[in-house]
Parts: C-alpha cells; structure tokens; sequence
C-alpha cells in the first residue's frame, strides 16, 4: 500500500535517494528523499493552481474540504495502523486525532461559506462630498498563495498533512506544498492518497496540494526560500523553527512564517484552591502531564505556589500519581534523547529532586519531578526553558508578591492556568494583568492539555511559544494568517472578487 513516493502536482513521483522509517514498532519502508528539483516542480504548480483554486468559489471549497474529510474517513484504519507502528502513540490516541483532523476540515467549510471571515467593508462613493468627492471602496480578505506547511512530530494527523495549516490555507483559497515530518511518513503518505482522491472527485487543479518527504533540512529550507512561496505553516522545536524564521526573514522578499515552537504552560496555584484540593490538584496535575508522555505543546511543564504546608500535599499527590506511571514510548528516538538531556539540565540547575526515574536507553519515557524556590528561578533561566516530555518542575513562591514577579519574568507562552477558589479572586485581580500578556489562553481549573477546535481559540502567544503572537494555529481564527485585506477603490462590479457582490452591502 506504500509506495514512498511525493504527491506533487497530482502525481505519485520518485526520486533518486532514498530514507527509511524508523517506526516504533512494525517494519521499516522506504521513502523517496525529496530533491530541489522535485521542491521546484511542487511550488511551480501551486503557483499555477492558484490562478484557478484562488478565484474559486466558497461553496466548490468547501465541497473539497468535506471530500477530503470523507476520504481520511474512508482510510481510517490504515491511517490508525500505520501511525501506531510509527509514532508508538495508543490505536485511542490515534482514533481521536483522526477525528479531530477530520472534525477541523469540515468546521473550516462551514466557517468559509458562512463568509464573515472575510470581514467585507463597503463605502458607498460620495460624489458630493466637499472639498473632494469620496470613490466607491470595497475591502476583502483575500488569499495570499502558496502556502508551506511542516508536518509535526507530535500530531501525526491533526498538525500534519492534512492538519489544522493545510485545512485553514485551503479553505482561505491558497494552494498547499507539505514537507511531510520523518517521524511518520507512512502516515503521511496515507493521508496524501486521501487528498489525492478528494482532489479528483472535486475536480480540483492538480497543483493545489503537494506532498514531499525527506529525512534532512535540505527539501526544508530550499521550500521556505522559494521566491513564489507566500507564507509558511510549522509546529516543531525552538531552534528548527527559529533557524526557519530567519530563513524567511532573509529573503529578498521576506514572507510570513507562523511557527508554534516551545512553551512551559505554567500553573499558578491559588492559596485557598491548594488549601481545599491539594491531592486532587496534584493527582490532576500528573495525568496532564504525562498525557501522549508529555509530547505536547500545552503540556503543564511548571507549577507556581507558596511554599508551605499545603504546596508539601499536592507535590507529594503529584509525586506518587507519577511514580505509577510505566515508561512509555516517545514519537522519535531524538526526542527521547532530547529529553533525558533535558532532565539533566534541570537537575544540574540548583533544584531538589522529588521524583528521579533512572534515564531509560531506548526511546521509552518516565516521569520526573523537581522542585525550586521562586528566588532560584527567577535567577536561572535554564528552569524557564521547555523540556519535551513528562518532566514537571514545582516552582515555591515566598509571597504572593513574588508569584506576581515570577509571573512577570515568564517567556511567551500558548497557555497560562490559574487554579482558584472563589477566596483566591483578590491574588488572581493581580496575576490576570501580567498572565495576558504572555499567553494566547488563559483559563482557570482545568489543565490546559486539551484544546477545543472552535471559533474562540487562540493557540499562540508571544515569542518563542509562537513567531507571530497576533496569530492561532488552530481554530478558525487560524484562516487570518493565510489572508490579506485587498482595498478595490472604484473598481467595476464586473472585475470585483465575487464575495464582494455575493455578501450584501
Ligand atoms: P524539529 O526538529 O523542529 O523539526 C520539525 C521540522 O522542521 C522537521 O520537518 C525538520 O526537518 C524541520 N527542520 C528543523 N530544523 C530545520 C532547519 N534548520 N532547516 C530546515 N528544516 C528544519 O522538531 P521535531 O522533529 O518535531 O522534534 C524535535 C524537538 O522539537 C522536540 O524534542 C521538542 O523539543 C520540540 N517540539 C516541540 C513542539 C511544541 O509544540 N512545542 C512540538 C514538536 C516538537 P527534518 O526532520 O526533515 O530534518
């Protein structure tokens, strides 16, 4: 069923070099490296397609969308058996981002037909207007090109080939080229066959969506630094996406990259909620972040308390909830390794141990807990940095003022939590000013771990959670970052975009 080859320009093609997968369980197949060549032909056609697939109505994508919605469907249990051989991540875990990947393309065709996304202004021409008249003036969102899109480690289906950047560029009108990640290419080329139908049964242009694969930052980085390359989409590591950003940054016409790399997710951890719930909070706590062994961007890396009695129940709660938890199996060998240095890093750092799970040697994960004072921290940046995986560090706060400065010394982050009771209100008026203003969420008792698919969600958040803090990568929300306002000033109905006369005036 696998063939390793590309889907570009609505063909299955070879190159000359090959990679293999290195799955977590199940055999190895061998997949086609991507050339520059074969990254000239994928761009060249998007651009070509975008002529057609940028001026095509609402209604035809959003007919695409479900057809690809359809198709993920239809291969629903390939897509699950080979992600489990390659990621390790449990059939259930799979299921359900299937069903979120799928639930994501079709909330994007209900949200283009809707048309507010494309937030249509009219002003009427005012031919008397004194001293000059005003011109007839149109404004539309419109689509901005080719889009590249990285695959990411970590979300197989929901952030990868057809995930929530290649569902908000498509429905926007852009055309797509997806480097796949090589952490799962047999799941990525799976869900390519399904696009590939989708495009034939909608009688897509051939050049709308490509997929590459490659093992190497060659097929990367000559994508982002293709001259008809408009914006790119990724979800990876700090340094991957800032050595990507400054490579769109460089160009001579630099282009947008919107990348969602570390965060810690802290909680801050009200005085009276640690009072009335402290094992609850710490059993909590080591179910989010251990949840897929901690690989995701919203996982609760650091809790915040004061240091007393309380703060002793829930780190113990959190650190026998731990203690139980199996080594389990990480997406890549390489992020297995990154976090046992990691882990050593923190520990190194002037920290107590809780919980030490001996280092494992294969790409197998355990647990551990650490804890600091608030003064430590505030003095050590290496505790601020994000360890990907189920390492969680308690940070022990003097005072409630110096919960408000470790709160102000936080990097960017996706998310920010508050556990509280309703006596914990008074602290929490003084955190709320500084938390929004270093997260894209922030929400009170729950674990930040779970993130809707909806109109109202923001997963971004200043640097370096994401390169473009005005943007969310998932959400329809998300649709913004592959659009550009377009003022038409006296332009006849004729030659206008069609949502201009379609939407009422
Ligand atoms: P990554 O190393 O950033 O790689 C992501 C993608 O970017 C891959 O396709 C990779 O290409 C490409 N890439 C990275 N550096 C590049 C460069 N300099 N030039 C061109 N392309 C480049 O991330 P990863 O493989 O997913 O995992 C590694 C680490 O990333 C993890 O240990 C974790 O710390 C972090 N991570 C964080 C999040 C998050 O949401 N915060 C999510 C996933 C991973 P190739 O693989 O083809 O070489």
């Amino acid at each position: 069923m696998l063939t390793g080859q590309h889907f570009i320009a609505g063909k299955w093609v070879k190159s000359e070099d090959t990679f293999s997968s290195n799955p977590a369980s199940g055999p190895s197949h061998s997949f086609y490296l991507a050339r520059a060549a074969d990254v000239e032909t994928a761009v060249k056609a998007a651009e070509a397609a975008f002529e057609l697939y940028g001026y095509s109505s609402r209604q035809d994508r959003a007919v695409f969308l479900n057809a690809i919605a359809d198709e993920i469907e239809a291969r629903g249990d390939s897509i699950t058996e080979i992600g489990v051989q390659e990621t390790g991540l449990p059939e259930a875990r799979l299921q359900g981002e299937r069903g979120r990947t799928v639930a994501q393309m079709r909330l994007f065709a209900s949200h283009i037909l809707s048309g507010e996304y494309l937030d249509h202004r009219f002003d009427g021409a005012l031919a008397d207007r004194e001293p000059l008249p005003r011109p007839e003036l149109h404004m539309v969102q419109r689509p901005i090109g080719p889009v590249a899109v990285f695959g990411a480690s970590n979300f197989p289906l929901a952030f990868s080939t057809a995930g929530g950047d290649t569902a908000a560029a498509l429905a926007a009108g852009c055309t797509v080229v997806v480097k796949g990640h090589p952490a799962h290419p047999g799941t990525g080329e799976v869900v390519a066959q399904a696009i590939d139908a989708a495009i034939q049964k909608c009688n897509m242009p051939a050049g709308v969506f490509s997929f590459i694969q490659g093992d190497g930052f060659a097929a990367g980085q000559a994508l982002v630094q293709h001259p008809l390359i408009k914006a790119v989409g990724f979800t990876g590591s700090l340094a991957g996406g800032r050595a990507l950003f400054d490579l769109c940054a460089a160009r001579p016409e630099p282009i947008p990259f919107f990348g969602e790399l570390g965060s810690v997710n802290p909680m801050f951890v009200m005085p009276e909620a640690l009072k009335n719930r402290a094992e609850e909070l710490g059993q909590g706590w080591a179910s989010s972040l251990t949840m897929g062994v901690g690989q995701f961007c919203t996982n609760p890396g650091i809790a915040v308390m004061l240091d007393n009695a309380d703060s002793k129940a829930m780190i113990t709660a959190a650190s026998a909830a731990l203690s139980e938890v199996s080594a389990q199996t990480m997406l890549t060998d390489g992020i297995a390794s990154a976090y046992r240095s990691g882990v050593a890093a923190i520990e190194n750092a002037d920290v107590t141990s809780v919980l030490r799970t001996a280092d494992t040697e294969d790409r197998t994960a355990r647990p551990n807990l650490f804890v600091v004072s608030g003064q430590a921290w505030l003095d050590n940046p290496t505790l601020h940095q994000e360890v990907f995986g189920p390492l969680g560090l308690v940070v022990l706060a003097d005072s409630i003022e110096q919960m408000v400065e470790l709160a102000r010394h936080l990097e960017g982050q996706l998310t920010c939590t508050l556990h509280l009771d309703q006596g914990d209100y008074e602290v929490c008026q003084k955190l709320m000013p500084v938390l929004e203003r270093k997260a894209g969420r922030v929400l009170a008792n729950g674990f930040p771990t779970g993130v809707e698919v909806s109109d109202t969600m923001v997963h971004g958040g200043p640097y370096p959670a994401s390169t473009n803090f005005g943007a969310t990568s998932v959400g329809t929300l998300s649709i913004r970052r592959f659009l550009r306002p377009v003022c038409y000033q006296n332009i006849p109905i004729e030659l206008l975009p069609r949502e201009c006369s379609e939407l009422s005036v």
